[in-house]
């Protein structure tokens, strides 16, 4: 029998490719260095739920997971911002009731994901940690943490999903430097638990996502299906109103009590969260190559990790996979797969769309924090909301491009320039949306963008 393909690492991106590859008849086998987590808890602190948007959507569905996932994602309609003095506003985040994005339990998605994986076929181990690859005679040696023992595993391609520290790429570079860096944010994050009220309700409405944007820093929390909500700080690493500057717990109470009020009262064991709770680093990790030859390919945070400021890290993760998948099924249907072709086919078609979902992440940074409280952005909002149903298929504000769509994220980001730089001329001397001549502009628009493909 041939070699499988192997996957290093069954977290969110290994564990899809797999339920989907084996879904197509695939001979797959995943390898993963923790147990097996549809048994072991997850551990608190840790980007406990994610935003799922359509990009998402599409990998669960080409893996026939939509159904399980349902079943537990919660959808959030818009953005509920707060105030330091409690008072919360409303902006919806698209322009009809389909339009929302949906939070979803990292650890339960993940567990769907390697039942689904085991249920199409695919060969799961864990406990097996990549450790070290002889790409010419296609071998994997992989590690048992707990005592140390070895196997070395036949592959005839190698995929390394194994995130942002990926071991897949510590030995592509080992063998020939990949030019690769990480960009680490100097801002960083701490998770803490809004629990359910005392009548087991939701302590904030469950169907936005918060934030409290306050220039410098936010606070964010999205809903779980506990009735519970998952709360991230993200903060600078040093500085005046930083981490560092806040490390002692009664100081950040102080400090949440004027910057966060509304929050803090729903957090009744603040302190002991706040101290047990690490402090996550940020980064963008840029990687000129993501293969080796026809034997090993990176996908999601292996070749690409971004901040998580889009909510697509995971979204990304996930179109590698459906597009990886479709290169794949279409070489096989045509014949002999040429793996070092596909590859190169891959890593072109989706290098530049990383790269812009990168850009993007960072810039949405400043508009989560900052921008969205700002009546100029604002009005601009109101108007690419309006222009957009005046002119569907011409105007499609560059945030529904990212999450309710699959236009690629270079097209989306380039679109989106031009639209700014508009929306920025038309709303110049305004300071409300009926000061605003709305068919001048949609004439405009429709005058000087082309229609969307
Ligand atoms: C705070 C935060 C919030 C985020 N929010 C969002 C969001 O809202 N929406 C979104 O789309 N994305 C979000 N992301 C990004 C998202 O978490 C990642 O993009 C996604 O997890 C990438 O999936 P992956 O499978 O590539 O990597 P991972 O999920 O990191 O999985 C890698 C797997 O490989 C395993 N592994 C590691 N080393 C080895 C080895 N040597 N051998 C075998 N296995 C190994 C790991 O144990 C793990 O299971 C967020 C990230 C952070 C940090």
């Amino acid at each position: 029998m041939s070699a499988p393909i192997v996957i290093a690492g069954a977290g969110l991106a290994g564990a899809l490719l797999a339920a989907q590859l084996a879904s197509a008849g695939h001979r797959v086998a995943l390898y993963e260095r923790r147990g097996d987590m549809r048994r072991v808890p997850v551990a608190a602190g840790r980007s406990i739920n994610l935003a799922l948007a359509a990009r998402g959507w599409e990998g669960l569905r080409r893996a026939n997971a939509t159904q399980q996932v349902l079943e537990y994602a919660l959808p959030m309609r818009g953005r509920m911002l707060h105030d330091r003095t409690g008072q919360t506003q409303f902006q919806t985040y698209g322009l009809n009731a389909e339009e929302v994005i949906w939070s979803v339990h990292r650890g339960h998605l993940n567990q769907t994901l390697i039942d689904v994986a085991a249920a199409a076929g695919a060969e799961l181990h864990f406990h097996t940690a990549l450790h070290s690859v002889d790409f010419d005679a296609r071998r994997a040696v992989f590690v048992d943490e707990r005592d140390g023992s070895q196997q070395a595993v036949a592959f005839d391609v190698l995929i390394g999903a194994d995130g942002a520290g990926s071991a897949v790429r510590a030995a592509m570079e080992a063998e020939k430097p990949l030019g690769q860096h990480t960009d680490f944010l100097d801002h960083g994050y701490k998770e803490l638990t809004i629990p359910p009220l005392a009548d087991g309700g939701p302590a904030l409405s469950p169907d936005a996502l918060h934030i409290w944007p306050r220039g410098g820093y936010m606070l964010i929390a999205l809903p779980n299906p506990d009735q519970s909500f998952t709360a991230t700080l993200f903060l600078p690493h040093e500085g005046e109103i930083s981490f560092a500057s806040r490390s002692d717990p009664q100081v950040a109470r102080e400090w949440f009590a004027q910057d966060f009020a509304d929050a803090l009262a729903l957090i009744p064991d603040f302190e002991q969260q706040y101290r047990e709770h690490p402090v996550g680093i940020l980064g963008t990790l840029r990687c000129p190559h993501w293969r080796r030859g026809d034997r090993a390919l990176l996908i999601g945070d292996a070749a690409h990790a971004i901040v998580p400021f889009h909510g697509q890290g995971m979204n990304c993760a996930f179109e590698d996979c459906v597009e990886l998948l479709d290169l794949i099924e279409t070489r096989t249907r045509q014949g002999v797969v040429d793996w070092e072709r596909l590859f190169a086919d891959f890593e072109a078609a989706r290098r530049p769309n990383a790269h812009a979902i990168a850009e993007m992440a960072l810039e949405n940074y400043i508009e989560m924090r900052d921008s969205v409280a700002d009546p100029g952005y604002q009005l601009r909002r109101q108007l690419e909301l309006a222009l957009a149903q005046r002119l569907p298929g011409h105007f499609i504000p560059r945030y529904s491009m990212v999450m309710f769509t699959s236009i690629p994220y270079a097209r989306a980001r380039e679109r989106g320039e031009l639209q700014r730089a508009l929306l920025q001329e038309l709303t110049a001397g305004h300071s409300s949306l009926d000061q605003i001549d709305l068919g001048a502009a949609a004439a405009a628009v429709a005058q000087r963008l082309p229609k969307l493909s």
